[in-house]
């Protein structure tokens, strides 16, 4: 075993961690954060393929767009991730939790597990719920009994736990008692305000341990005083065996505990096994993705998976680096997906690059110079503000080009769009686009409501005179990224668009500094990507003459 694989902390190697994602429910908290259902679904997948086993999905009882995603979800079939409904317990003063339209929506959710948090900090108590210590306990033993004779499996969420027990660690440790009691099987302690220091969530977190043994326990931190994964980690340390976080630590005010570097921290340096070996390997992939599904800028230091964690531009650590990788990396970045990348280096993250170029092209080897073309080529792509996570259509079809595989559907001649105030002439924007297939031209124009949507509909009528087979196909999502703002004036845009013929949906991906010709590449990728895994005739192959049935004699449109 090498420097890189050696386990550096004690905290019970070989044991499993338990892991529940929270991006959707504590992560849709963050500033700048607004997910449609269809994102939700998205990340579900993501979560679920990378083989998280919790999910928390959302509360079904707080708005209407977490119900709707409850109901998708109950036709959606997962791999290995559980599903998680979040509540909170009964209301003071009521008569029984079954009367409490939260709870209820909780027992009805599709999830078999409910997640519910409680108070845990008398001060709570008293100035918020404005009741008494004996009612609070009655609220969390009676909501979780609740749960669990609806036929739920229940976490308890021991809200303000380490503020709580810093003040009163006698009545913090009675709600865990509380819920323990009732049958909770997780006993989650919470630093809700995110200013605990890492040694008083050692203490608590080892006290709470002895009373309930190390497996009952689970750890959720929030990062207001900077210390989210290290108060996560010293809790994982302690004995907790299950821990909460969001992807890239994606939360309310400064964020929860970054789950991609709990993962990485614990599988790695605590020898604690939370995904197969590897799934770590798309740790960054996963990181990049959600991201991009979240609309916001990739963050570049992000530990283990930031595209500058294993960034080395000193001329003297290059020089080390390349001698000896452990003598300035903390791990090998392939175990988590992620690459080294060396200033003035031709070969950075070559690797890398062929292990998800081998998904495209199986015979592509990492020591095919092909690779090494190949992640030049993608580098100039990236540096140009193409980002090829979430993108996946593209980049295959982008792995295709450099490869010579790819094959051109249809040829642009020209476009125009002409805007238009829909108040004078009632019909809004419109554009007209010529396009040739097979050595044919046609000619045709659409409208819409803005540039992009007319521009949409000339190419897919255009296209699908030629090609029947995408009459099908729809944009199902759309997402404009400025990138590059410390410029404005030459201030280019990524146009991420995703389509589904109804089965299947992919994703494709545009850059210019004009955002119409940043919206028709994603457009052209997603109609060739179509059309490639359709198998529809090429114009110029081989055997095939330019005027064959399907691009041939144009019919009426
Ligand atoms: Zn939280």
């Amino acid at each position: 075993m090498g420097v890189h694989g050696r386990i550096a902390e004690k905290g019970g190697a070989g044991r499993r961690l338990e892991l529940l994602d929270t991006t959707l429910r504590d992560g849709a908290q963050a500033r700048g954060i607004s997910f449609s259902v269809e994102d939700k679904l998205k990340i579900v997948k993501c979560l679920d393929d990378f083989g998280i086993a919790y999910i928390e999905a959302g509360n079904p009882a707080s708005n209407v767009k977490d119900a709707e995603l409850f109901r998708r979800l109950a036709g959606v079939r997962l791999n290995s991730a559980k599903l998680v409904a979040f509540g909170s317990t009964r209301r003071a003063g009521a008569a029984s939790p079954g009367g409490d339209a939260g709870l209820a929506a909780l027992a009805g959710a599709c999830a078999p597990y409910a997640s519910i948090f409680g108070k845990c900090w008398d001060y709570h108590v008293r100035e918020i719920l404005k009741t008494s210590n004996a009612e609070n306990l009655s609220m969390i033993s009676e909501s979780v009994a609740y749960l669990i004779a609806s036929g739920k499996r229940v976490i308890f969420d021991a809200e303000h736990f380490f503020d709580g027990y810093a003040a009163n660690p006698e009545y913090a440790m009675a709600c865990l008692d509380a819920a323990y009691g009732a049958g909770a099987e997780t006993l989650c302690l919470c630093d809700t305000n995110g200013g605990a220091f890492p040694l008083a969530v050692r203490g608590a977190a080892r006290a709470a341990v002895r009373r309930f043994g190390a497996a009952r326990i689970g750890i959720h931190c929030h990062n207001d005083g900077g210390m989210a994964v290290a108060n996560t980690m010293v809790a994982i340390q302690a004995g907790a065996a299950h821990a909460q976080g969001t992807v890239n630590g994606y939360g309310e005010r400064c964020g929860n505990a970054d789950l991609c570097a709990i993962i990485a921290n614990a599988q790695l340096k605590l020898g604690r096994r939370c995904v197969e070996d590897g799934k770590l390997q798309e740790l960054t992939l996963l990181s990049r993705t959600v991201s991009e599904i979240c609309n916001i800028p990739h963050d570049e230091k992000a530990p283990y998976v930031g595209a500058n964690a294993f960034a080395h531009k000193g001329g003297m650590h290059i020089d080390a680096v390349e001698k000896s990788p452990p003598s300035f990396e903390h791990v090998d970045p392939e175990q988590v997906g992620n690459s080294r990348s060396l200033l003035m280096s031709e070969v950075s993250g070559r690797s890398n690059v062929a292990r998800r170029v081998r998904k495209i092209a199986p015979e592509v080897t990492k020591a095919a110079r092909i690779a090494a073309d190949v992640a030049a080529r993608l580098k100039q792509l990236e540096a140009d503000g193409y980002q090829f996570e979430g993108a996946e259509a593209s980049f295959e079809l982008e792995i295709k080009k450099m490869l010579g595989t790819y094959r051109q559907f249809f040829e642009l001649v020209s476009f125009k769009v002409f805007v238009g105030e829909p108040a004078v002439d009632g019909a809004g924007t419109a554009a007209w686009i010529k396009i040739r297939v097979g050595g044919q031209e046609y000619i045709t124009a659409g409208e819409g409501e803005g540039p992009v949507h007319a521009l949409d509909s000339a190419i897919r009528k255009s296209v699908t005179h030629f090609y029947p087979q995408i009459a099908g196909m729809k944009l199902t999502d759309y997402k404009v990224r400025v990138i590059d703002s410390d410029a404005a004036t030459a201030a280019k845009v990524r146009v991420l668009i995703e389509s589904t013929d109804g089965r299947d949906s992919w994703a494709t991906v545009g850059v210019s500094s004009d955002i119409i010709l940043a919206s028709w590449k994603a457009l052209v990728d997603s109609i060739e990507y179509m059309l490639m895994r359709a198998g529809a005739p090429w114009p110029g192959g081989a055997g095939e003459a330019a005027g064959s049935a399907e691009v041939g004699a144009p019919g009426p449109n």
